[in-house]
């Protein structure tokens, strides 16, 4: 076996470390793919799936993969051949990432939420074979979409679509419902095995996507030796096992849903209860399937909160907040200190994950994000911009460096240079401190330095939008910051310069970002309009000084209102 390195696209990790990985124990040789066979050996008439659409045991899970991993051989896909998903919380979507992964092809973990804009640059970025969209969402044809995006494409050779219930083939297109059906699963199984025989620890396993911190989202790849291990690791960490049940509200197909909610549910022969963004309908699902986990991102803070939440409660044993700081009143919400456990991770697609530990005291998992996962982990606060290591209390500029964390992006040699240290720690972009509690080290986040918005969990890219504002005639220069919402944290504003000095309509700005093919979460959802951006005296837009007045705007507007911000 070698692994591929993508045409030398594909930074490895220094020979040292991987030979450390593998003696720790961190790293596992057998391929993502076995990792789940053997747990559904293990587990097999345990329940592995639970979602609106109904419920699936490990052994049913185990035998549809392998079918639909041999379908889409026989479809005509190869071994790493990238595969775009845009498909929302359903079973069908874990039925895809796993057919796909004993196929050895590479999920790339794209957005249904995804336009052109994204699609098409991601798609040929990794040289995209294949493309899985949803039937039924929202408003928007997905099959027609990527059709269109097909059209021309130097690589894109089959789409699949999930949740066709028409009962009709449509032209071109395959539905996964239907792949391998006709394959006997003994068949199914030795082609996935003999697939499996051909993988490298060391090829990549998924491609997810980072928000970046320029222009475009840049691509991390996961590797087989950590994906799986990545989630054990945490599943570990929370004390799961076969008896938990693990809700996830948030996409699954963000790394916080693969390695905190998929992978590590099953890594341990746990239930995944597969719920989606709609709070009310999720805890209702909760409730019903008793799950015991969730991870809660700040999106949803608000709505546990409310009494929809009420019978979700009382079956969870642990609850974990994640994306922003956690107010008091939430936390007692969810921490009673007698049978209801509270804490909180902080993560990233490009791998770190820290959580606080179980027994680790109420103050520390109301403070602080814990301490990271793998005892091979190393996190150090630097100076922003600079090298030097900052005493413990000191605010500075979280990097990282351990077994799951990317040795560099995917083909961006350029961006590498900057986001990595000399000796390979990745710049995180978030500015955070070492606080020590009971002689106890742990993380707390600070801020950032990264110019992004936090909407809810999904990342917009303040100069990616910038950039395509310009592209107006009517506006001549943009600064986009975030201002906040008191439901998804953060939104986009757009502070603007226009041509000629008359201010475009939001709608008019936001019908441009629509022709150009940009994600609806990434428009601005409030324009101001200024005769000119105000900068710092190193001749930089001041986006603190934009930040602080639309806080400050949006306090006012609200004390007007009678309403509280
Ligand atoms: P993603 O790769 O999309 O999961 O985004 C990772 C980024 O989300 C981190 O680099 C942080 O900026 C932010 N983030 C994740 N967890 C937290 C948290 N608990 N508190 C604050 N920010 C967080």
């Amino acid at each position: 076996m070698t692994y591929s390195d993508w045409g030398g696209r594909l930074v490895t990790f220094p020979e040292d470390r991987a030979r450390h990985y593998r003696e720790s124990g961190m790293w596992s040789d057998d391929p993502t793919g076995r990792r789940l066979h053997q747990i559904a050996h293990r587990f097999a008439e345990r329940t592995a799936v639970i979602s609106a659409e109904g419920s699936m045991s490990f052994a049913e899970l185990d035998r549809r993969t392998d079918q639909i991993a041999a379908g889409l051989i026989r479809l005509g896909l190869n071994r790493l051949d990238p595969v775009i998903f845009q498909l929302t919380n359903r079973q069908e979507t874990v039925l895809a990432w796993y057919g796909c992964i004993k196929a050895g092809l590479v999920p790339v973990a794209t957005l249904a939420a995804h336009r052109m804009h994204e699609i098409g640059h991601v798609s040929r970025k990794v040289g995209a074979v294949g493309h899985i969209v949803e039937v039924r969402t929202a408003g928007f044809d997905l099959v027609e979409f990527a059709r269109e995006h097909a059209t021309g494409h130097p690589s894109i050779r089959h789409i699949i679509t999930v949740g066709d219930e028409s009962g009709r083939d449509q032209p071109g297109v395959t539905r996964l419902e239907d792949l391998g059906l006709e394959t006997d699963p003994v068949a199914a199984r030795s082609l996935v095995e003999q697939i499996e025989g051909q993988t490298d620890p060391l090829d990549v396993a998924a491609f997810q996507l980072s928000g970046g911190t320029t222009g475009v989202p840049k691509v991390i790849p996961r590797i087989h030796a950590e994906y799986w291990n990545n989630a054990l690791l945490y599943a570990q960490r929370l004390g799961w096992d076969e008896h938990s049940r693990v809700a996830h509200l948030i996409p699954i197909i963000h790394n916080a849903g693969i390695s905190c909610g998929l992978h590590a549910a099953h890594s341990v022969g746990a239930c995944l209860v597969l719920a989606t963004a709609d709070a009310p309908a999720a805890f209702e699902l909760m409730a019903r399937t008793e799950a015991t986990e969730v991870l809660i991102g700040h999106g949803h803070y608000q709505a546990v909160l409310t009494h929809d939440f009420d019978k979700a409660r009382t079956s969870l044993r642990r609850v974990v907040l994640s994306g922003a700081k956690v107010p008091p009143e939430l936390f007692d919400r969810v921490d009673d200190g007698a049978g209801h456990w509270a804490g909180q991770l902080f993560g990233m697609s490009e791998g770190l994950l820290t959580v606080t530990p179980l027994d680790s005291p109420a103050h520390a998992r109301l403070t602080t994000v814990g301490t990271p996962i793998a005892s091979d982990d190393e996190i150090s606060i630097l100076e922003p911009g600079a090298e030097n290591e900052l005493r413990d209390g000191g605010v500075g500029e979280l990097c990282c460096r351990g077994p799951y964390t990317i040795p560099g992006y995917f083909d961006a040699p350029e961006h590498n240079q900057n986001a990595f240290t000399s000796d390979g720690f990745y710049r995180t972009g978030d500015l955070a401190a070492i606080t020590v509690i009971d002689g106890k080290r742990y993380l707390s986040i600070e801020g950032r330095i990264k110019d992004l918005i936090n909407r809810g969990g999904e990342k917009v890219n303040a100069e990616e939008l910038e950039l395509l504002l310009l592209e107006h005639p009517g506006i001549a220069n943009a600064a986009v910051v975030a201002m906040p919402d008191p439901r998804l944290g953060e939104k986009a504003c757009a502070y603007l310069v226009s041509v000629d000095g008359e201010p475009l309509l939001l709608k008019a700005v936001q019908e441009h970002l629509a022709q150009l093919g940009v994600a609806k979460f990434k428009w601005p959802e409030r324009l101001e309009w200024v005769p000119s951006l105000p900068h710092t005296n190193v001749n930089k837009i001041d986006k603190k000084r934009l930040r602080a007045e639309i806080a400050a705007k949006l306090l006012a507007e609200a004390d007007a209102h009678g309403v509280v911000a």
